[in-house]
């Protein structure tokens, strides 16, 4: 039987890697609020996803703006290179533990 149920998808679709499931983040300033991408307004993915796949820059950026709903997001967790190197990472409450907390 022939393997015809399979739809070839024709084009250069250019396999960009999927952000890792497990990446948090959170409001800006709201550590504790954290939730994994997954959970992310389409809009907000959408702009982590680009800057993830955007050249790196010189440094790494503190937040990452969403350009569509102007909200400001912290990665307070990730295991995903091109997320680690192009921001910084805001450990939650529970990661910081008894450091000084910025006001
Ligand atoms: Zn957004």
């Amino acid at each position: 039987m022939p393997d015809q149920g399979r739809k070839v998808q024709k084009g250069r679709v250019v396999r960009k890697r999927a952000l890792r499931p497990d990446t948090t983040i959170a409001p800006a300033g709201k550590p504790e609020e954290e939730i994994y991408v997954g959970s992310l307004p389409v809009c907000c993915l959408r702009s982590l996803k680009l800057a993830a796949l955007a050249e790196p820059e010189n440094r790494r950026s503190l937040m990452l703006d969403c350009s569509s709903c102007g909200r400001s997001w912290w990665i307070t967790s990730s295991l995903d290179e091109r997320l680690l190197k192009r921001f910084v990472t805001h450990g939650g409450p529970r990661v910081t533990g008894g450091t000084h907390p910025a006001a």
